[in-house]
């Protein structure tokens, strides 16, 4: 039997920040993995947001093979089956708003999941935790009420005060800690992806920097297509239709809608242009949890990334939240050995930094918006949306098929005509505006108000107050 200050097990995203994080601050940390090498269970392609660059500036000097920057963003609405042709089409940039430079700059950066969590897993390491593979993690040693250990398929036992699962959405050691079963049928998704093989030099003359869209149609969840520099991803169904699904307790069929999805010409000529060759079908979970999930310790033992069910609640975004939530639990590890105290009661503290971090913010807006995705998912309601996109863009813009003037005049017509969709919309944005910038937005109201006081006096008019 072995020692340790801190057991982490699984070496992904979270795991790996976790003993990193661990041995940077002086601690014997061990890393237990039941796979071959750091990602080869998971995902194959995905994006990693700025956000990453942001809390792990280290991420800054990494040039994985497989990476592209997006420094644009895609989203493509189609029309209904059997056509499924574009009709509205939006590629941004970033917005000079966002708070920190990394986001200003772009927004996500593609990779292969098997080169990023090698990478992290090697890191963790040369900063001095120990990684054992081909281990997994079976069992959980319990002292006085709380977790101080493990025990694995090949019968060995490894001690520590401190136990950390980061074991993913199947969680094992949740289960073990008396957490939970296992996530209930409306905490989770299922996602399925195609993988494709492109030549370097295709995927650069055609994306460019334009590596991450997305597509939606009336009455279908939508589709991710994330271009690596030599590979396409394309996965889903995306959210809207999980949360149709979901709110008619149907479930869907992932791969079936992926593969008709992928059928769409507009995808279809995407992968033409790229040249793209399949190469993996794979089919995973992803948690997806309606508010954050506080059963995530208990003594000695702490849950991190999917396994504590952190990702985003909007798009399931995980891996910043496995990292960040890995680096949280370490340094509430590292205090509670020095207080020498690991009881539940220390282990919360971690729960509640990390609720009230950027991770569980998320859960404040992110759970809301999903109303608007649930509106979309209706075909009638999404097929108003898109003729409202198009009206608008075709009348005030892009119109060359009538004098502007006329067709300009259009614009109070429209919006009236849509009055309902933009009221279901605002009822999804008041709210939250009201919750989370409540002073700020009265204060713009009082000022709304003000002004309008001075215009009507300057005109002559009255106004009330
Ligand atoms: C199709 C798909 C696409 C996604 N795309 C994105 C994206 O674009 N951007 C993004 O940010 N997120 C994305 N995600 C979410 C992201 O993949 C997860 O949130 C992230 O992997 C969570 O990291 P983790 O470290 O918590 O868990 P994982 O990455 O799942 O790692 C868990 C590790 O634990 C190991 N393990 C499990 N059980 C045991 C055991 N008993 N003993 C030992 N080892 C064990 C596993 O082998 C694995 O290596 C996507 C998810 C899916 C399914």
């Amino acid at each position: 039997m072995e020692s340790y200050d801190l057991i982490v097990v699984g070496a992904g995203p979270g795991g790996s920040v976790a003993a990193m994080t661990a041995a940077e601050l002086g601690m014997k940390a061990l890393m237990l993995e039941r796979a071959n090498y750091p990602g080869e269970k998971n995902a194959s392609g995905f994006a990693l947001s700025s956000k990453g660059e942001r809390d792990f500036p280290f991420l800054k000097e990494v040039e994985f093979p497989s990476m592209r920057i997006g420094r644009r963003t895609q989203a493509h609405f189609l029309s209904p089956p059997p056509e499924m042709e574009e009709r509205f089409s939006m590629v941004t940039a970033t917005s000079r708003r966002i708070s920190y430079p990394e986001g200003r700059d772009y927004f996500v950066k593609t990779m292969y999941r098997p080169e990023l969590d090698r990478y992290l897993a090697e890191r963790a390491v040369r900063k001095g935790a120990e990684l054992r593979l081909k281990t997994l993690v079976t069992g959980m040693v319990w002292e006085a009420g709380k977790v101080c250990g493990v025990r694995t398929e090949g019968g060995e036992e490894y001690r520590a005060p401190v136990v950390i699962g980061a074991d993913g959405v199947m969680s094992m050691t949740a289960r073990m800690a008396g957490l939970r079963e296992k996530f209930g049928r409306d905490e989770v998704v299922s996602l399925c992806t195609v993988d494709y093989a492109v030549p370097k030099e295709r995927a650069d003359a055609v994306i460019h920097e334009n590596c991450f869209q997305t597509y939606f149609a009336p009455g279908f969840g939508g589709l991710y297509l994330i271009v690596m520099a030599d590979g396409v991803h394309v996965g889903g169904p995306g959210v809207t239709n999980s949360l149709v699904s979901r709110a008619v307790r149907k479930r869907i069929n992932p791969a079936k809608e992926v593969l008709q999805m992928i059928n769409c010409p507009p995808i279809q000529r995407q992968l033409t242009a790229l040249d793209a060759r399949p190469r993996e079908w794979q089919a995973h979970m992803l948690p997806w949890m309606d508010q954050f999930n506080r059963r995530i310790y208990t003594g000695g033992f702490m849950l991190v990334g999917d396994a504590a069910g952190v990702p985003e609640p909007l798009w399931a975004e995980g891996v910043w939240q496995a990292m960040y939530s890995g680096r949280l639990a370490a340094e509430t590890a590292h205090e509670a050995l020095q207080e020498g105290d690991t009881s539940a009661s220390s282990m919360q503290r971690y729960c509640d930094r990390l609720e009230q971090s950027p991770v569980g913010q998320e859960f404040i807006a992110g759970v809301q918006l999903r109303q608007l995705f649930e509106m979309l998912g209706d075909p009638v309601i999404f097929d108003e949306a898109t003729d409202l996109l198009v009206d608008l863009s075709n009348n005030m813009l892009w119109n060359c098929q009538e004098p502007k003037a006329v067709s300009i005049n259009r614009l109070f017509p429209i919006l009236f005509e849509n009055l309902p969709l933009l009221m279901g919309m605002l009822r999804v944005y008041a709210p939250i505006l009201l919750e989370t910038g409540g002073d700020s937005l009265r204060k713009r109201i009082e000022m709304i108000k003000g002004v309008a006081a001075m215009v009507a006096q300057m005109t002559g008019g009255e106004v009330e107050a």
